[in-house]
């Protein structure tokens, strides 16, 4: 019971990793706040938690509205008094060649993959530092730049991981005197519905697996263990860290 009286909110949580972070937070004894566009899905997490025992409540939040997120972080607050960790994890990846990609499509990504991470952040935040303890996980990517590998037809959204870790960096230190933690993932390939549409393609689908020494996609669950790692205070000398699960994808 690693996060024993701990209070987490976890964003996009209805399915994919978030819901994989949201079941592995609550089995280490975090009381969880699901939340996600769609509040039905949501609640079928919500009911796995806590047929497992575990305690969590279903919040609609959509992350590009400030309001909907006001609307969570006081939700949270009524039910458990406080917050201790935010994953944020809300994410699209739309694939779209660039010469052809809409103003639209550009910031329908950085809306919600980075614009949503500040605002949960801040709100989030705000309530940390009142109670001067908490943990801030942002989901990056591999393909957040500087990496050694461009990765072609997501520009919107690799602009928008790369975004994440500046923010993560400039957090980690602005927030440290309020005992803050900010660290950031960067996944690889990993089994959620948002890889559905390179599997579709085998070709492409082998054409990325050659590049990843452990040849495989990793497990949601692979990543949820290292979102508990930097919930928990295992790693309480962590912040402003950028850590790699890839299966040895950007070693080679
Ligand atoms: P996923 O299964 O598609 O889950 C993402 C969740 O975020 C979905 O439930 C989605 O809802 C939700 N979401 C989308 N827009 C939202 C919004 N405006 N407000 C709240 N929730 C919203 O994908 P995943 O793979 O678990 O992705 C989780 C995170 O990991 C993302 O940040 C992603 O970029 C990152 N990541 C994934 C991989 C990978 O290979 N899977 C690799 C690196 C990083 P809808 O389904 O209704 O859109």
């Amino acid at each position: 019971m690693q996060l024993k009286d701990k209070i987490a909110i976890v964003t996009g949580a209805r399915r994919g990793m978030g819901r994989t972070h949201a079941l592995v937070l609550a089995k280490e004894g975090a009381k969880v706040v699901v939340s996600d566009i769609s509040l039905e899905d949501c609640e079928k997490v919500v009911d796995e938690i806590k047929s497992s025992g575990g305690q969590a409540i279903a919040v609609k939040c959509d992350v590009t509205k400030k309001q909907e997120i006001e609307k969570m972080v006081k939700e949270a607050l009524d039910k458990f008094e406080k917050i201790d960790i935010l994953v944020n994890n809300a994410g699209i990846a739309e694939f779209k060649a660039f010469l052809e990609m809409t103003e639209e499509e550009w910031d329908r990504t950085l809306d919600i993959n980075l614009k949503g991470y500040f605002l949960c952040a801040q709100a989030c935040a705000k309530e940390m530092a009142k109670q001067k303890s908490g943990v801030i996980i942002n989901i990056a990517s591999v393909a957040m730049g500087q990496v050694g590998i461009g990765f072609p037809n997501i520009a919107h959204y690799c602009a928008s991981k790369g975004g994440i870790v500046g923010m993560t960096e400039a957090l980690a230190v602005e927030l440290a005197p309020y005992n803050i933690r900010v660290n950031a993932i960067a996944p690889g390939m990993i089994e959620t519905p948002m890889i559905d549409t390179i599997k579709e393609d085998p070709k492409s689908m082998e054409a990325m697996l050659a590049r990843v020494p452990m040849h495989r996609v990793g497990k949601p669950e692979e990543v949820s263990e290292l979102v508990l790692f930097l919930a928990s205070d295992k790693s309480s000398y962590m912040t402003g860290s950028v850590v790699v699960i890839d299966g040895g994808w950007l070693a080679t």
